[in-house]
């Protein structure tokens, strides 16, 4: 389908948030993702000019898709940031499970590393336009501040919602005042005394998520509680 670019806007460091018109509406459940190419890009490489990329707004916007991604050194990124507004590109494939449970009143617990925030972006807002039904605990880590794409949005929306939990980490901020450990097992258990009671999610690069997977599921009997998605490429 095709889409127009509407607004795009660094929102951390290295970070552009797109947001696109649809000629129609689109259905896709928080979590998804779609396949967005840019035809004629002005750069072009082996990889070529189609990815994939998590669902940031609220399902409840159909006739939008808004994204967030790293500018790397890849054609197709860097012709992502050239791109001009109502510049227009394909939209389509909605893909994807690592989506919310049926039962939203059970207790959750999201684990974002870096731009692996983005299918949870989706759902917390879903949530949030259901004035969260269940009790969810956010665990994001990151670097530095700088780069942590929408930590503001997600502060302010804790100091509003009180089962809405945030609890960032800056694992190499020396200026971060809060917590700066790894995710682990004992972190875990510290900070989130009712785990056992929680579905996990989990998303981030390769290597985070198969860490962090490892972590959990030990303190886990049941590990068909956790669910993760790997965004490869970074
Ligand atoms: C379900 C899902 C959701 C995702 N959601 C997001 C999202 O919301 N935001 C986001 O930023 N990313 C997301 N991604 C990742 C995204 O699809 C891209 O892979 C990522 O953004 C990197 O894109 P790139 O253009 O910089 O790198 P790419 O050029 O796509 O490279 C990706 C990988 O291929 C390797 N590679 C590069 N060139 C070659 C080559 N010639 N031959 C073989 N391998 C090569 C790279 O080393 C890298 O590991 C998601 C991925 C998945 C699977």
């Amino acid at each position: 389908m095709k889409a127009f670019l509407q607004t795009k806007q660094y929102i951390a460091r290295d970070t552009l948030l797109c947001s696109f018109s649809l000629e129609n509406s689109l259905a896709f459940r928080a979590g998804q993702y779609f396949f967005i190419e840019i035809p004629n890009p002005p750069f072009k490489d082996e990889r070529g000019n189609r990815r994939h990329f998590s669902f940031v707004n609220s399902p409840s916007k159909s006739q939008t898709v808004e994204m967030a991604t790293r500018i790397g050194d890849s054609a197709f990124k860097k012709s992502l940031a050239a791109m001009e507004i109502g510049r227009d590109v394909e939209i389509n494939s909605v893909s994807g499970t690592f989506t919310l449970p049926k039962d939203l009143i059970q207790p959750l617990c999201f684990i974002a590393g870096g731009i692996g925030i983005t299918p949870f972006m989706s759902m917390i807002k879903h949530l949030n336009e259901l004035e969260f039904p269940g009790n969810v605990v956010l665990l994001y880590s990151n670097k530095t501040k700088e780069g942590s794409a929408f930590l503001e949005e997600l502060q302010l929306l804790a100091q509003e919602q009180s089962s809405f939990h945030l609890i960032p980490t800056m694992t190499e901020d020396p200026a971060w005042q809060g917590e700066t450990r790894l995710i682990t097992a004992s972190l875990v258990q510290e900070l989130i005394p009712d785990y056992q009671d929680r579905s996990f999610f989990i998303a981030g690069t390769p290597g985070m998520v198969d860490s962090v997977n490892r972590e959990v599921k030990s303190l886990l009997q049941d590990d068909s509680r956790i669910t993760i998605e790997h965004f490869p490429g970074y």
